[in-house]
């Protein structure tokens, strides 16, 4: 059921044991917005735990809290009052859904979740992270942002905007931005953190560049690695931004052989609605920016992604021919 953000803000109040999840391969908005409402709701008296069901990358040490992430436990927080999921439709939040028996309140901007499985659903696909959501939230019950707070939802915005340069930058983001400034965020002070990467992962990401290939006539560009290229890449993070700046490429695309028969891929593009390759093998996303997972062996999951990437690029060009033939 669709709730509104002053009822979703209502179970919140109602709630005294809140637990707070977000999506698996946890990025800067899943982590980001975690944190801040954790921070938020524990100021107003709530007990509040954040259990995320997988590792979490060290840059985001620098954020306040980031100690207090747990696993999910089956011997705690099994009897919440409320299990808020933030980023993520309840597919993604891994055993965390077994393991904490309460009434699910689902906060996304992903336009691809349907709410199946949550009890109660706030989606603003207008929105650039679910970070600007808890800052609305936060907003609209005229309650001050601590520094603390402030941290974690700017990591939210700036991350899920490519540090302000998507095509999701709005006026709005950047007037949260600057508020969250206000409140004591410096940003250099999370860019600086969040950009380290270990020497042996920056000569990863060397040697996975030198893996990228053209296809469909250079309109797309993509890297399909093994699990034998990963071991010797220390997880090239980051290669997907490197393949989009490519001149002339309107998709781009990383797989990546995470176990035998489990590909998990990462799509860009400049316009074309990439949700309709990801949904194609059960993933989502967001227009320019989806990703999905394909349970088949690395050979055929590239050869049927590549085969999904050409139909929708020749889609698009059927549709330029025929708005230029107008
Ligand atoms: P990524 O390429 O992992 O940064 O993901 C790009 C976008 O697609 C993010 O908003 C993810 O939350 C979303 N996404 C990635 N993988 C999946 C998946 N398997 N199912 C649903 N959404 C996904
Ligand atoms: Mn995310
Ligand atoms: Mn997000």
């Amino acid at each position: 059921m669709n709730v509104s953000l002053g009822e979703a803000a209502e179970l919140m109040s109602d709630a005294r044991t809140i637990v707070i999840t977000a999506h698996v391969h946890p990025d800067g908005d899943a982590i980001g917005s975690s944190l801040g409402l954790m921070h938020f709701l524990r100021s107003q008296g709530k007990e509040v735990q954040v259990l995320i069901d997988d590792d979490i990358p060290a840059i985001f040490d620098i954020l306040p809290g980031y100690e207090l992430i747990e696993k999910p436990d089956p011997e705690r927080w099994q009897s919440a009052d409320l299990l808020i999921a933030l980023d993520v439709s309840l597919d993604r939040i891994g055993r965390v859904r077994e393991m904490v028996q309460a009434p699910v309140l689902n906060i996304d901007h992903h336009i691809t979740n349907d709410g199946a499985l949550a009890d109660k659903l706030y989606l603003d696909g207008n929105c650039a992270a679910t970070a600007e959501i808890i800052y609305q939230l936060i907003r609209q019950k005229k309650k001050p942002f601590s520094q603390k707070t402030a941290m974690c939802l700017y990591t939210g915005l700036a991350t899920d905007t490519g540090w302000f340069r998507f095509s999701n930058t709005t006026s709005s983001v950047m007037q949260a931005a600057a508020e969250l400034l206000q409140c004591g965020v410096r940003p250099h002070v999370i860019s600086e953190a969040l950009e380290r990467k270990p020497f042996a992962q920056l000569k990863g990401l060397a040697a996975a560049m030198g893996r990228i290939e053209l296809f469909h006539e250079g309109r797309a560009a993509g890297a399909f690695l093994t699990a034998a290229d990963l071991q010797s890449m220390e997880s090239p993070d980051g290669l997907i931004d490197m393949i989009r700046v490519i001149d002339g490429t309107e998709l781009a695309v990383v797989m990546k052989e995470k176990e035998p028969d489990v590909c998990r891929v990462s799509m860009r593009s400049k316009g074309l609605d990439v949700t309709k390759i990801a949904i194609r093998f059960g993933g989502g996303g967001h227009v320019r920016a989806a990703g999905c997972t394909i349970s088949q062996p690395f050979e055929t999951a590239k050869k049927a992604l590549i085969e999904a990437i050409d139909a929708a690029l020749e889609e698009q060009e059927g549709k330029e021919r025929s708005a230029f033939a107008k």
